[in-house]
Parts: structure tokens; sequence; C-alpha cells
């Protein structure tokens, strides 16, 4: 029963409640771990931060709960399709992170933009049953070896998904090595 109850308490730890994926915790303690790897072992590693595009319009336009069901859905689409290796954790209201060890820098972004067309042509329905469409936008970034920190991981994934956005969301794009490793010329 002792034990049962620890599983229990150490699943609620890592686990998103809404939709059953990692939490940003886990994910962050999965980062150091991949960080480390990589720098000891050397290979390929990638990672992707994913926002949903207009989520406040879905909110606004359909309702709260109709938002909560839109996040499951896309939770359950992204699961569906990630490798058995990587890790997907929601991190934020409508913020996704995939974790990809053991993954090239140009497969990453080819599994994310297969990700992102998968998404746009999923449907969606209102409580009404009215139809509409979600997109994503998201940043990509990988590294072989030594990992720049995990604080300039997260800040160059963020400044990427942020260009997507300027540049019209529904797209992925790839960081800047120089956003990476701003000291390497
Ligand atoms: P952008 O394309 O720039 O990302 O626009 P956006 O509207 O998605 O961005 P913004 O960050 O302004 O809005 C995110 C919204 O997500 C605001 C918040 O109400 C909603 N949200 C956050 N967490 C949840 C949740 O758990 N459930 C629902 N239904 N909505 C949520
Ligand atoms: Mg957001
Ligand atoms: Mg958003």
């Amino acid at each position: 029963e002792q034990k049962r109850l620890e599983q229990r308490l150490e699943h609620l730890s890592v686990t998103d409640e809404l939709t059953g994926l990692y939490n940003r915790r886990h994910m962050l303690a999965r980062l150091d771990e991949m960080t480390s790897e990589s720098a000891r072992y050397g290979g390929d590693y990638a990672l992707a931060s994913i926002d949903i595009d207009f989520f406040k319009t879905i909110n606004d336009s359909h309702g709260h709960p109709t938002g909560d069901r839109v996040l499951r859905q896309i939770a359950d689409l992204l699961k569906s399709r990630i490798r058995r290796t990587d890790l997907l954790a929601r991190t934020g209201g409508e913020e996704f992170f995939i974790l990809m060890p053991h993954t090239r820098t140009e497969d990453a972004v080819q599994v994310v933009d297969d990700l992102r067309q998968r998404l746009q042509s999923e449907t969606f329905r209102n409580d009404a049953g009215d139809v509409f469409d979600v997109t994503l936008s998201a940043g990509v970034i990988g590294w072989q070896g030594l990992a720049p920190t995990t604080r300039r991981l997260l800040a160059a994934a963020d400044k990427t998904l942020y260009r997507a956005k300027r540049e019209g969301r529904n797209r992925v794009l790839l960081a800047n090595q120089s956003d990476l490793f701003p000291e390497r010329k």
C-alpha cells in the first residue's frame, strides 16, 4: 500500500494534470541530464519549443472549457506522433516542449514541421459543433557534444519561437548558431 502511494505521488510530481503529459519541472530535469550526457558521450541532440497560435482568441471565441479540450486534443496528437525516445511536456498554458536525444538537427526540424502540418489539418470543434483551425509556431535547437547551458538553450528556444511568431506564425524555425554559442565566431 505504502509503495503504491509513493508511486502515485511520484507520478503526480512529474505529470501535467490537464493533458497527462510530463510537466515543466520534469522536462527541465531531463534536459539537465541530456546536456550532461551529450557533453560526456557526444552525439546529436535537439529540442523544440512549441506555442499555440492565437490561443487567447480560441478561448475568447469558444470558451475556456473548449480551450481546455483543444489543449488535450493537441496533446494527444503530439503524443501519437513522437518517437518513444522523445520526451513531450506541457510546460505552460499553451506551451509544449519536445526533447529529442540522438536526433540530428535536420531530422528534428522535419519531425516538428510534420507535427505542425498535422495540427493544421486536424479538425477542432466547439460545443456547438462549429469547426475551427488551430496552428502552432515552434523554435528548434540542435547541438552536438558540449551543449550550451540549460539557461542558454531555453533563451535561444524562446528567441527562435518569438521570431516564428513575428514572421507570421504557423511555422517552424531553426535557432541561429550565434544564439546558442555567441562566443563562437
Ligand atoms: P500567440 O500567437 O502570440 O501565441 O497568441 P496567444 O493568444 O496564443 O498568446 P497569449 O500568451 O497572449 O495567450 C495565451 C492564452 O492561453 C492566454 C490564456 O488565457 C490561455 N491559457 C493558458 N492556459 C490555459 C489553460 O489551461 N486552458 C485554457 N483554456 N486556456 C489557457
Ligand atoms: Mg504562450
Ligand atoms: Mg500562444
